[in-house]
């Protein structure tokens, strides 16, 4: 599967290929001489399509790096291909804690049983699981149809952790959305269910200026002694600052 509203989606087109493990192992020596770098993301292409051998390889090495201190994997494949979350696999997850995924769904109609059995199997295994959704137009830009995906998200044990707004991206102009509409979406989320069911709405800014979390406007405005908020129902309170 190829997603083109993806953040990465400039990679597609291209042959497609893991790549080599020399090409790997540089990154690891990068990752072992950069001591701040505490996060690995194993991501852009989908870490679940490395064979378990590679797979079970890479996680040793960036696990015997004492200052990496968790490991995070980017993967579709709990909602596109579950039966791609063996056993075998996560074996070899469960020996690297802690690990942390997020996979993408966009609708509640992919919440599937067969889903729900990857997620158990993976949750199973220790590895703590999150969503990054990307708002499109006529799969997901609809209060209930966000709310309903998220709530199905927690029956299965997947926080939902992102919502992403669509990039401009010639081929999928028929998925974009207006900004407004992520809000209302936000707005109708926060106080309309479960804390856990509210992700963060991201845009990410162009020229690599990083995610940048987009909400409803709760402050009304600010004084040297008290601030003025909105509550979820639309109250306007005074706070003391
Ligand atoms: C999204 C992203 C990350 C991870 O971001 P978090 O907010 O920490 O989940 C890291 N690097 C790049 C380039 C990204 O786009």
């Amino acid at each position: 599967m190829y997603c083109r509203h993806c953040q990465r989606r400039r990679a597609i087109g291209q042959k497609d290929r893991h790549l080599p493990k020399d090409n790997l192992e540089q990154c690891i020596e990068y990752v072992k001489n950069e001591k701040e770098i505490r996060d690995v993301l194993i991501t852009g292409g989908d870490a679940l399509l490395l064979s378990n051998k590679r797979l079970e390889w890479l996680l040793s090495e960036l696990y015997s790096i004492p200052h990496v201190e968790i490991i995070r994997l980017g993967s579709r494949t709990p909602v596109t291909m579950p039966q791609r979350i063996t056993d075998e696999l996560c074996e070899i997850l469960k020996k690297f804690p802690p690990i942390y995924l997020n996979t993408h769904f966009n609708n509640p109609l992919e919440v599937t049983k067969e889903a729900k059995k990857a997620a158990d199997k993976l949750c199973e295994a220790g590895v703590v699981l999150g969503n990054q959704a990307v708002l499109l137009k006529g799969i997901n830009d609809d209060v209930h149809v966000m709310k309903k995906l998220n709530q199905e998200l927690l029956k299965i044990r997947i926080k939902p952790y992102y919502i992403f707004h669509p990039k401009e991206v010639i081929g999928t102009g028929h998925f974009s959305v207006k900004v407004q509409k992520g809000i209302e979406i936000m707005e109708n989320l926060r106080g309309y269910t479960s804390g856990l069911a509210v992700p963060t709405y991201i845009i990410n800014a162009p020229y690599g200026k990083g995610k940048t979390p987009i909400l409803p406007n709760y402050i009304l405005s600010w004084g040297e002694d008290t601030i003025k908020l909105r509550t979820w129902e639309g109250e306007v309170i005074d706070y003391p600052n």
